[in-house]
């Protein structure tokens, strides 16, 4: 039965638009502070500048100067993680194809620096004789001696460190009392079965020459995949949740790392030359990484295969099968012993000392989780200068200004439990030697201590969003374009101040000599936002704006005039070698 309507209250027909004036009608109307925003992210302006305080120090004028923010990643600033990425694609774009070698060799070491390597030469054996005949105050004063000359042997311009630091400032030692362990032969990773060459410094791919004399350099791009956990349905769930292996899922993405460093260790030793890679690691659909890369020069499919094929890592640690200790029921921290104990019997638990040792003596050990590529290895060659090879860089960059939990958002319910179900391992696979999460097997991690959280390290891989992928997932290798991120932001920089005619502006550059003047005419301050010469983030965001929008049809007129000139200059030297013809 339907509830009488009372006279006056029947239903009013649905309004085809808002009465003008209403809140609807106001409601409808974008708000102008959000057009603002896309604004500037059309035009490419950061929206959360950061305000400096420029000082000029003989006027003593100040200037606030807003400075992008530099986000890498779109959720926090559109247009700097755009430019950002724009800038990774320069640098694969300049270092994959290149046909001499990035970097000339080092400089010849100079007297004054080959005598202090000397020098400390000469204290390490002091220090050598004063451990044997047990003087340990004069250990201590050498390693004093030792830390100098090390300072001085960076101040004179020395790259790295001469030799490791001695075992008294190495904190891997204070691990327990008593003799130091011995390095165990076990726990060291197994060579895998490839031919072994001594690598050369030689960095730059093979040149072919055509039949017609043009010479041509082509280069790859490889993808690498892990193994399958299950098949999966197009979404990325697995088809049987059950027998899918979320375990190994979630230990080989923690590893992923480490196998793409081994899988570049064996390729240059199997190929003899020091190959360079620039790529990314994401997620795929199923949610384990995968991981792209530009390679400079070519290497035939098939070695690409047996040394993906054969690269493996080996994890030695301490055994997982069994879970001792849950979150409802942890082991607890005796102040008095410092160490983690049982709540029930207070009985220590095996510490990472100990836990080791047992696996080294144990002959049958094996380690505890073993990481390998998948079957699929996806590798192609690729022209410079092609559509193909900007096709492909974009693609490599893909999805670099996106958080790793961003880039498959799961949208349906079997996605969300797919990654639950994911996340659940995560939470209990142990990411480092140092992770609180050993607890739960009841195993102290090394260096424990009382500040430990069991089976809740804030380790980034146990985090619901980043799948595992905890490390860098931007990997380019040192000698790919000889150039940082910041040597491409100034080349761009330098690019565009030459289109337009600008040499200086008052920023200038800092040239190779350290162009001194004009860096001590000014002194930088951050600004606070409240500051009253800082002015509200909207007045700011609008002077940005304006200032593109004309900076831009500048650069397009400069463009043009480029555009023009050059068409003029070929049609002349057309008509020229034209005359040049009918005269002949
Ligand atoms: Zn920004
Ligand atoms: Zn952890």
């Amino acid at each position: 039965m339907t509830a009488p309507t009372l006279p006056g209250l029947e239903p009013a027909p649905t309004p085809v638009a808002p009465r003008p004036g209403s809140r609807a009608a106001r409601m409808a109307l974008p708000r102008s502070i959000d057009v603002l925003k896309d604004i500037a992210i059309e035009y490419g302006v950061c929206v959360r500048p950061l305000a400096m305080r420029r000082t000029d120090l003989d006027t003593g004028l100040t200037e606030v100067i807003d400075l992008p923010c530099g986000a890498t990643r779109e959720d926090k600033c559109p247009p700097c993680a755009k430019k950002n990425r724009r800038l990774r694609q320069a640098q694969i774009r300049e270092g994959w194809h290149r046909d001499d070698e990035p970097l000339p060799g080092p400089e010849p070491a100079t007297e004054a620096q080959k005598s202090l390597i000397l020098f400390r030469a000469h204290l390490e054996f002091s220090r050598d004789e004063a451990v044997r005949a047990a003087q340990w105050d004069q250990v201590t004063d050498l390693d004093e001696a030792i830390r100098e000359v090390e300072e001085a042997i960076t101040a004179e311009g020395l790259r790295g460190r001469v030799g490791p630091p001695h075992a008294s400032d190495d904190e891997d030692q204070d691990d327990e009392p008593g003799p130091r362990r011995k390095r165990s032969t076990k726990r060291r990773q197994d060579a895998p079965e490839l031919p072994r060459r001594k690598v050369e410094r030689r960095t730059v791919g093979k040149t072919y020459t055509a039949p017609d004399g043009s010479t041509y350099q082509p280069s790859m791009w490889l993808t690498l995949t892990l193994d399958s956990y299950g098949p999966v349905r197009p979404d990325g769930t697995p088809i049987n949740p059950a027998r899918y292996d979320y375990r190994r899922a979630a230990w080989d993405a923690v590893h992923f790392p480490r196998l793409l460093d081994r899988f570049w260790q064996n390729l240059r030793r199997c190929e003899g030359w020091n190959v360079q890679y620039a790529g990314c690691v994401e997620p795929q659909r199923r949610l384990a990484p995968h991981a792209h890369f530009a390679i400079r020069g070519t290497i035939p499919r098939n070695v690409l295969r047996t040394v993906a094929a054969a690269t493996y890592h080996q994890v030695w640690w301490p055994s997982v099968d069994v879970q001792r200790y849950t979150l409802d029921r942890l082991p607890i921290w005796d102040e008095q012993a410092a160490t983690w104990v049982d709540p029930d019997t207070r009985e220590p638990l095996t510490t990472w000392t100990v836990a080791l040792d047992t696996i080294d003596d144990d002959p049958d050990a094996e380690p505890v989780h073993v990481v390998r590529f998948g079957a699929q290895v996806d590798a192609r060659g690729v022209m410079p200068g092609t559509e193909d090879a900007e096709r492909t860089i974009r693609y490599v960059t893909k999805y670099i200004t996106k958080n790793t939990g961003d880039c498959h958002k799961a949208t349906t319910d079997r996605q969300r439990k797919h990654l639950d179900r994911l996340w659940q391992q995560l939470q209990v696979t142990p990411c480092t030697d140092r992770c609180a999460n050993w607890l739960l097997y009841g195993v102290q991690p090394k260096k424990a201590h009382a500040k430990l959280k069991p089976g809740r390290c804030k380790g980034k891989v146990h985090q619901r969003d980043t799948l595992g992928i905890g490390g860098r997932r931007i990997l380019i290798s040192r000698d790919w374009s000889g150039k940082t991120l910041a040597d491409h932001k100034h080349d761009a920089r330098a690019w565009v101040r030459a289109l337009l005619g600008v040499t200086t502006d008052g920023m200038q550059l800092v040239d190779d000599q350290g162009d001194t003047t004009e860096r001590v005419r000014h002194a930088w301050e951050l600004a606070r936002p409240d500051d009253p010469d800082v002015g509200p983030m909207t007045h700011r965001l609008m002077r940005s704006i304006s200032e593109r929008a004309r900076w831009r049809s500048e650069l397009l007129a400069a463009k043009d005039r480029a555009a023009q000139e050059s068409a003029d200059l070929s049609a002349t030297q057309h008509s020229a070698q034209h005359d040049g013809e009918e005269t002949q």
